[in-house]
């Protein structure tokens, strides 16, 4: 991940609030087609511009190729709020973060997101390293907003479930673990588009935290076609569980090990 600024020059008269809304505009829609990360970027204005500070999934993610339509829509109206198209100045690798998948176009994908990591939530198969949405290149007019406010969700629920004091005692945990919870079924079918965006497989990744039975854990069967899924060596360090039918992998539930 790269540590950036993207500076608006002032060109005419503008208002704040109307810059304001302007600038906000464009970091969204690059938001949603996975080219900055996280979701707050404070902005301030000096001499002639303001200047936001983002995060960037690599150094090119800017590129116009990358844009969404609305994207380029939101780029193409600065200037009716008096300000330049962006300038860019990479200030350099965040040290935070992890890195960005290496591959060109991966082999595999797998949907995967948690409380911890603002990453992108689609990963390589073979490096488990975060892939930037906009490289699935889903040549529509749409970007990939549902991936994103799936990911919201799940972070949102996941954060709730790990402290000590739970406000929303097993919900969370039952919406992140059964299959056809809600966030479930949305996380699968998002998993489906990418495979139809890309020809590849992508797994998707089922929490495990809890199980009602550790002795029987590592015997259990896979929740979508109920059989065995077992790995007979982790997958990534994280998997022990991995179904080629379902496109499913999973963990033996974190409170048994
Ligand atoms: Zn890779
Ligand atoms: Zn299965």
């Amino acid at each position: 991940m790269w540590l950036a600024e993207l500076r608006f020059r002032l060109l005419s008269d503008t208002s704040y609030s109307l810059a304001e809304q302007h600038i906000r505009q464009y970091l969204e829609a690059l938001i949603f087609q996975g080219q900055l990360i996280g979701r707050e970027f404070p902005t301030y204005f000096a001499d002639d511009h303001f200047c936001s500070r983002i995060i960037l999934p690599a150094e090119d993610a800017l590129k116009p190729q990358h844009h969404s339509l609305r994207g380029q829509q939101a780029l193409a109206a600065l200037p009716e709020a008096g300000l330049s198209y962006p300038k860019l100045q990479l200030l350099g690798q965040d040290l935070m973060s992890s890195h960005t998948d290496p591959c060109p176009s991966a082999t595999g994908y797998l949907l995967f997101t948690n409380f911890a990591e603002q990453v992108s939530p689609l990963r390589c198969c073979e490096h488990f390293a975060p892939v930037p949405l906009y490289r699935l290149g889903a040549g529509s007019t749409t970007d990939y907003e549902d991936f994103i406010r799936w990911q919201l969700q799940y972070q949102a629920l996941d954060e709730i479930q790990m402290q000590q004091q739970r406000v929303l005692p097993k919900s969370a945990e039952n919406a992140l673990q059964q299959l056809h919870s809600k966030l479930n079924q949305q996380g699968r079918q998002l998993a489906r588009r990418v495979e139809k965006f890309s020809g590849k497989t992508c797994y998707y990744y089922l929490y495990s935290g809890s199980s009602p039975d550790c002795s029987l854990e590592a015997s259990k069967a896979c929740p979508g076609c109920g059989l065995t899924w077992q790995l007979s060596d982790s997958w990534h360090g994280l998997f022990q569980f991995r179904c080629d039918h379902c496109r499913l992998v999973s963990n033996i539930a974190w409170d048994c090990q």
